[in-house]
């Protein structure tokens, strides 16, 4: 199985990701039972993009992008893997933008990991070099149960700037990345990725799919990529 995950990041409100759904719709991308196609969107979007894809009848997955590190309980405006558990059956955790921008250690992200598996939520974990031993060593603390996991290599140069790495550097990691997690989960590549190079990283050894940002915003763009790969 390959997978294609979208992360729209804080793009799209509700009515936008509507008119994304019914564009993929009429794009007619060429969805395979070898690829699995699970797109992340914002909170506030979700409930109502999943009604309009059991409408659609689309074989697409939703994820959301982020969770609360809590319980249910007294934490105002805290998102928990419990309310998630009946949207969504992924979540990223641990993306460059959350690690660096709030701050969220790896300790924080194996705590949000073993919520979402609790849930039945599977964690899509990114990590990045040189700090992979650190951030896959948190989760083992935890007793998280890696083979439950995706694990998504992202080097920070390569996301939004259009320059992805070379797709043999990416695979090296990937290994890395697989060695650490006993070869049990699926690791991925994400960072500019296109429907042009998208087929260079999967056809990799190591490397189970792509996590795409800029790319998966465009229904053009992100039906390129499904058909790159089918
Ligand atoms: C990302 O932010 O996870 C990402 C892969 O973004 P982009 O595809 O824009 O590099």
């Amino acid at each position: 199985m390959k997978y294609v995950i979208g992360n729209w990041k804080s793009n799209q409100n509700i009515t936008e990701s509507l008119v994304w759904l019914d564009g993929i719709s009429a794009l007619r991308p060429k969805f395979s039972p070898n690829i699995q196609v699970i797109l992340c969107l914002p909170f506030t979007d979700i409930a109502a993009f999943n009604q309009h894809l059991a409408d659609l009848n689309l074989p697409i997955i939703t994820g959301s992008q982020n969770v609360s590190h809590l319980l249910p309980g007294k934490h105002t405006g805290e998102i928990t893997a419990n309310m998630l558990g009946e949207l969504v059956s992924y979540c990223i955790v641990g993306h460059s933008e959350r690690r660096h921008d709030f701050k969220e250690s790896s300790d924080l992200v194996a705590q949000k990991a073993r919520l979402l598996l609790e849930n039945s939520i599977t964690p899509i974990v990114c990590l990045d070099l040189p700090y992979l031993d650190e951030q896959i060593k948190a989760l083992f603390n935890l007793d998280i149960d890696v083979s439950r996991c995706f694990f998504v290599y992202e080097p920070i140069t390569a996301i939004g700037t259009g320059k992805p790495i070379n797709p043999v550097e990416a695979n090296h990691v990937a290994g890395q990345i697989a060695f650490l997690t006993d070869n049990t989960a699926p690791i991925l590549y994400g960072g500019s990725v296109s429907q042009d190079n998208v087929a260079s990283f999967v056809e990799q050894n190591k490397i189970d799919g792509v996590l795409i940002g800029t790319d998966s915003l465009e229904p053009t763009l992100f039906a390129g990529i499904i058909n790159s790969l089918s």
